[in-house]
């Protein structure tokens, strides 16, 4: 038989063995569901169905007939952690700590669900106690989180600094937005302590971890603000035009104010007429409006409001001063617009921020929406407005 032929003849002899692999494969999978006691499958549907209590019922019957199953006792502390049940979720990974048959992996597992469990009571003494405990290996990173966590719950920012340097190492991933929101607190402390060298210091740290970010840039012009140095706030506060032009809005005060104590008012006014070509916020076409108010007087300034209603896609701004100015801009009177001026501020304490994460509704920016605890959930759009709370 030549080459040919004997691979005719060995084609269906794979495929024959490779039927009885997968006829073997089926019959132990059959055995094996057959060796799954019927309580497990119960639990199981309890659990997708979304019933907890009678899901903990089930296992905790399981787990005592079954006392040797670690993975049992870490379920059944799982869900009673999940239903709010602390108490007994700790006595039961306790006991599983107290065991002396554990794994170093499944020790590490305990250690940190114990340390959860005090963390979710509010007991942070002994959570970070446990939570330190937590060996090399894949639980620690999420002790890491944990402690973090914990530590931003305290305001302990300096210790939240050092672990997300440590979570950094541990997990590979960046958490610079982070330990920049952590610093500019730590700076925000020393501001209130009266110490603004210190406080300039950790905004300047903060803005190496995460040049792009735009908190401490703010925070820093501000600080330069109140100390006088208003050239330099304002070489700061600009700056945010290049890294991240939508946070300018929240800053159109302290910019006006900076050049109003330098008497160039003017070049502010001309500096948000183009940031408004590039970027337009609700709050930066009000500032501008009134101050070509101030400086340009009426006729220039319904000019500009003109313009804002050809170019603006931000409908919430365009409603007030159409119903204001109604026909015709150029006549309008003083009072007039001084009621288009207090329309777009009313419409503006009226719009809310949303968070991105979780949808709470605020009336002011939070850097940390304050329902879901997330940092930088508060994107801000063109028509947002107001000052960082
Ligand atoms: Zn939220």
């Amino acid at each position: 038989m030549d080459f040919e032929n004997w691979w005719l003849l060995a084609f269906p002899s794979f495929f024959l063995l490779g039927w009885l692999a997968a006829k073997i494969d089926v019959k132990q999978l059959i055995n094996e569901s057959k060796n799954i006691p019927s309580t497990y499958i119960e639990g199981l549907n309890f659990l997708l169905n979304e019933e907890r209590d009678k899901a903990i019922d089930v296992l905790v019957k399981l787990s005592v007939n079954e006392p040797d199953s670690v993975e049992l006792q870490f379920a059944v502390g799982s869900l009673f952690r999940s239903n709010g049940e602390i108490q007994r979720a700790l006595a039961v990974h306790q006991g599983l700590l107290d065991r002396p048959d554990l794994t170093n992996a499944q020790r590490n597992r305990a250690v940190l669900a114990v340390g959860e469990d005090f963390f979710k009571s509010g007991m942070y003494d002994r959570a970070e106690d446990f939570l330190k405990r937590v060996g090399t290996g894949k639980y620690k990173a999420v002790a890491l989180r944990l402690l973090i966590d914990l530590y931003v719950n305290q305001n302990e920012w300096h210790r939240a600094v050092d672990v997300a340097n440590q979570l950094q190492l541990a997990s590979g991933q960046s958490y610079a937005s982070e330990v920049a929101h952590f610093m500019v607190e730590i700076s925000s402390q020393h501001h209130c302590d009266g110490d603004d060298a210190k406080a300039i210091d950790w905004l300047r740290k903060s803005l190496n971890v995460d040049p792009q970010a735009p908190r401490p840039r703010i925070a820093l012009g501000q600080v330069l603000k109140s100390q006088g140095r208003y050239l330099e706030a304002i070489h700061e506060l600009t700056q945010l035009e290049l890294e991240s032009s939508s946070f300018i809005g929240l800053v159109s005060d302290a910019l006006i104010e900076c050049h109003d104590k330098l008497g160039t008012k003017n070049q502010c006014l001309d500096k948000f007429k183009k940031l408004i070509d590039l970027s337009s916020s609700h709050d930066l076409l009000v500032k501008t409006f009134e101050m070509s108010m101030e400086l340009e007087g009426q006729v220039t300034a319904c000019d500009l409001a003109r313009k804002f209603l050809k170019t603006t896609t931000d409908v919430g701004w365009a409603i007030p001063i159409l119903e204001s100015i109604k026909n015709d801009i150029a006549e309008a009177s003083t009072a007039d617009v001084d009621l288009l001026i207090e329309m777009a501020k009313q419409y503006r304490q009226e719009e809310a921020y949303i968070c991105d994460s979780c949808g709470f509704l605020a009336h002011a920016h939070y850097w940390r929406c304050p329902a879901c605890r997330q940092w930088d959930t508060y994107t801000l759009t063109s028509s947002a407005k107001g000052v960082p709370a």
